[in-house]
């Protein structure tokens, strides 16, 4: 880790999408949201790649109703009755398994299984899929 990097680097809300935890290093701004122009992948891999403290803690609290997604994405999900529905999942728990997207969703915490084909926003979510 470069010592100096670090010295020079502050955390910002970012100015373009206004997500916090950008990062700004001399004029760079690194900014977590992948739909943002200043999208950092290098950053984001750093943050995705960063150890969670009190990771045991946020699994018993999971299930109460107050889980709150670290990185949320939004999946629109329309099921095979037609019926819209849209699920603030965290980006974190994503996991594709065949023609499934698996994921944890607010406000429970509980994780869901997709199918893709009725994910309005597929191409959206699949950028966030790790492994792709
Ligand atoms: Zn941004």
């Amino acid at each position: 880790m470069n010592i100096l990097k670090v010295l020079f680097t502050t955390v910002v809300v970012c100015p373009e999408c206004r997500t916090k935890s950008a990062k700004k290093y001399f004029s760079k701004i690194s900014c977590l949201n992948h739909r943002c122009s200043k999208f950092d992948q290098q950053y984001y891999l750093e943050n995705q790649a960063a150890p969670r403290k009190h990771g045991e803690e946020t699994v018993y609290k999971k299930f109460d109703g107050s889980f709150e997604p670290e990185k949320v994405v939004v999946i629109r999900y329309r099921n095979y009755q037609g019926d819209d529905r849209e699920f603030r999942a965290d980006a974190n728990s994503l996991q594709m398994k065949k023609n499934h997207v698996s994921v944890c969703v607010a406000p429970t915490g509980e994780r869901l299984t997709l199918s893709r084909d009725y994910i309005q926003n597929i191409t959206e979510v699949e950028r966030l899929l790790p492994n792709k």
